[in-house]
């Protein structure tokens, strides 16, 4: 593992959760119990998935965010030592609510049926971030996305404005937000999904990717970064429009593809290279972890995204 870390720190801050798979035949009826089998736990939380993105991708990472004081927040500050991530701003609920889970059924088709429980993680407070200001302070940016109390992201938002701290929101999953939030980003991240849920249509309307990102764009963010899945990413800023294509990859499991994105994105930037840069970065490092299955064990480290030239 790459521990050596340099560089000014990359802050992401946001949700842990763990996550538990199980695979049935059928899922359950109400009242019903089904037999189960393949059990599996591993770690997710688009927070914790992003910091891991930027550790690999050879970041100096802070993470923060609010775990429980039960196994499952040990889990979060393993994972964190493990990955080289700074984790001294993880908070632990004062309110004896647990740590992020998710419950995530697979049926013989494939198809899953998912509960979360973001639990800990709507706690991280207004005073979380202030006692973390100093910290902050020293970081090229903050990275946030939308899987925690929404009056915090805001509240981190205008800070980050105030003390001149670059702030990237990846709008993940998508819920709707203050009309001032997109104006108080300087990276705005998207997904195709959410940029139409954005703009206020239907998740598959019909309105072209260009025009998606230009009109979110409008709304005040300094540059709009939209990923387009297999097809790269469109960058929209007052100097106009820029498409970086995707890479061509054997595709297994897209899933954290974006999470993936948004950390290596942040990485490169922190690097001081320039958003088109930072974008083709991010998209060689998501293209890789479609490779593999999983979040955690398909994002990839810097060796191999540098490896495809
Ligand atoms: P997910 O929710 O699956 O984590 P997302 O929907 O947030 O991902 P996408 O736009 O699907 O985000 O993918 C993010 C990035 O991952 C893309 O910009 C691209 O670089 C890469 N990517 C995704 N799918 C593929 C693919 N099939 N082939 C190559 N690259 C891909």
């Amino acid at each position: 593992m790459e521990k050596v870390k340099c560089g000014r720190p990359v802050a992401v801050i946001g949700s842990y959760a763990v996550g538990m798979t199980i695979a049935c035949g059928h899922f359950p009826a109400a009242g019903e119990t089904v037999p189960g089998r393949n059990f599996e736990m591993m770690h997710g939380g688009k927070g914790s998935n992003q910091a891991v993105a930027a550790a690999r991708l050879g970041g100096n990472v802070l993470f923060a965010g609010c775990v429980g004081c039960d196994s499952f927040g040990d889990m979060c500050m393993d994972l964190m030592k493990e990955e080289g991530i700074t984790g001294s701003y993880i908070v632990r609920s004062e309110t004896g609510r647990s740590t992020g889970v998710g419950l995530i059924y697979v049926n013989e088709e494939g198809e899953n049926e998912i509960v979360i429980d973001l639990a800990a993680n709507e706690e991280l407070s207004a005073g979380d971030i202030d006692r973390m200001v100093p910290a902050l302070k020293e970081c090229s940016l903050v990275l946030m996305q939308l899987e925690i109390n929404m009056d915090t992201v805001i509240y981190t938002a205008e800070k980050c404005r105030e003390l001149g701290i670059p702030f990237v929101l990846n709008p993940a999953p998508y819920r709707q937000m203050p009309e001032k939030l997109p104006g108080l980003c300087d990276y705005l991240i998207p997904n195709q999904t959410e940029a139409r849920l954005m703009l206020g249509l239907d998740a598959r309307s019909e309105i072209s990717d260009e025009e998606a990102a230009s009109r979110i764009w409008e709304m005040g963010a300094g540059c709009v970064i939209m990923t387009l899945g297999a097809d790269g990413a469109l960058i929209v800023d007052k100097t106009g429009m820029t498409k970086v294509d995707g890479i061509r990859v054997n595709a297994v499991d897209t899933t954290g593809a974006g999470d993936t994105f948004c950390g290596s994105f942040c990485v490169a930037l922190a690097e001081g290279k320039d958003t088109k840069e930072a974008v083709a970065l991010a998209v060689k490092a998501a293209g890789l972890s479609v490779t593999k299955y999983g979040v955690i064990q398909s994002i990839p480290y810097r060796k191999e995204v540098d490896s495809i030239g």
